[in-house]
């Protein structure tokens, strides 16, 4: 069997049912991009179609690939589009679009001159201290302006913000973009006279900070079972989707002294058990993952000894009874939280979910 990815669906529907409950006042896209976070965009959208409000990518392919799947939910692109003829593709696809620089106000301009019968709704993105994507505060009025005026009829014009340090503790900035985007709400409103709907929370800024939900959340993560913040926590009642396991292809005996792998940079301080696992960096493992990071047997966990290789890993097995070849070995998930082994990496889990390469198999349940 080799290595998989199972993708529980069913944890998947619990853990979107967790995000429902701590934002009941909210709609909720399900954010689905790079792959739906490594776990099968189509498979995902599929799950949570007509469940979620409306599902959330960055790219306008992948937006595309759902459609050509079948998902007639709306979708949001959260990065927009960044040619004329990719909003020509994005509006006759039926998307919803963030815009947050003016050049896409002025590829609004030219597509009304070339006749446009869709409407969509546009998310009009505030810079409320990221400093990534989107206008500036002082800023957000006259892009507002512009894009009632830009000859494309809007079904509806929104706002949103993305938090920075969501998922840290001890820190201000979140109450300050908070105070930043509250504050241009109301300018909106007093220009128009009608609040505007506001989308703010990502997974951290839904789970943590209930002032940061607004009228639609925005979770990708905590959808995938990763609690939010691995010091604030805030994942209860989220199960992990994706569990990476693997099978033993070989078992073998090392005397003490002797080094295994590439560049020998284990030894053996004892004569040990050295189970060969099939995974490697060519299926997304990180390179970098060092000796002593866990991997999950039934009979307990052992530590990684040595490099990872393209294709196999080894581990020491010597204090576990009886591992034997075709025995399987959980990577990460179900026993082993992928922010674990994230950890050990130096990374976030986000980046170990979405660098599951395209030759492990997803087996789907649920
Ligand atoms: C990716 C993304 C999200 C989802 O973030 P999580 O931390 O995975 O919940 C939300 N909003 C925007 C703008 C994003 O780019």
């Amino acid at each position: 069997m080799g290595i998989r990815a199972r993708i529980d669906l069913a944890a998947l529907r619990g853990n979107f049912s967790v995000l429902r409950r701590a934002a009941p006042g909210s709609r909720a896209f399900a954010v689905v991009k790079a792959d739906a976070y490594g776990h099968g965009a189509l498979q995902v959208a599929r799950a949570l179609s007509g469940v979620a409000d409306g599902f959330a990518v960055a790219r306008l392919g992948e937006a595309i690939e759902l459609r050509d799947g079948g998902i007639q939910d709306p979708i949001l692109l959260l990065e927009g589009v960044s040619a004329d003829d990719d909003l020509a593709a994005a509006l006759a696809a039926g998307l919803d679009l963030v815009v947050h620089e003016p050049g896409q106000i002025a590829m609004f301009r030219r597509l009304a001159a070339r006749g446009v019968h869709s409407a969509p709704i546009v998310w009009l993105k505030v810079d409320t201290g990221m400093n990534r994507l989107g206008f500036r505060p002082e800023a957000v009025l006259e892009a507002r302006s512009q894009l009632l005026a830009c000859g494309v009829a809007l079904r509806d014009l929104r706002l949103m913000t993305h938090f920075a340090r969501a998922d840290e503790p001890g820190v201000d900035t979140t109450p300050a973009q908070l105070a930043r985007f509250a504050s241009i709400v109301t300018a909106w409103e007093q220009l128009s006279g009608s609040r505007p709907v506001v989308s703010i929370g990502n997974s951290a800024g839904t789970l943590l900070w209930p002032a940061g939900q607004g009228d639609w959340i925005r979770p990708g993560i905590a959808l995938y079972g990763v609690p939010p913040s691995a010091e604030r926590g805030g994942g209860d009642g989220l199960a992990p989707v994706m569990t990476l396991s693997t099978e033993v292809i070989a078992v073998r005996e090392v005397p003490r002294g002797e080094t295994v792998g590439y560049g020998g940079t284990w030894q053996a301080a004892r004569d040990s058990k050295i189970a060969i696992l099939a995974a490697g960096y060519a299926d997304g493992l990180p390179r970098h993952l060092p000796s002593g990071a866990p991997v999950a047997f039934r009979a307990g966990h052992a530590p990684l000894a040595g490099r990872v290789s393209m294709d196999m890993i080894a581990v020491d097995v010597t204090d576990l009874p009886a591992i034997a070849v075709g025995e399987r070995a959980v990577l990460w998930g179900e026993g082993l939280p992928v922010e674990t082994v994230a950890g050990w990496a130096g990374t976030i889990a986000y980046e170990l979910l979405c660098a599951v390469a395209p030759r492990v198999p997803r087996e789907y349940v649920g």
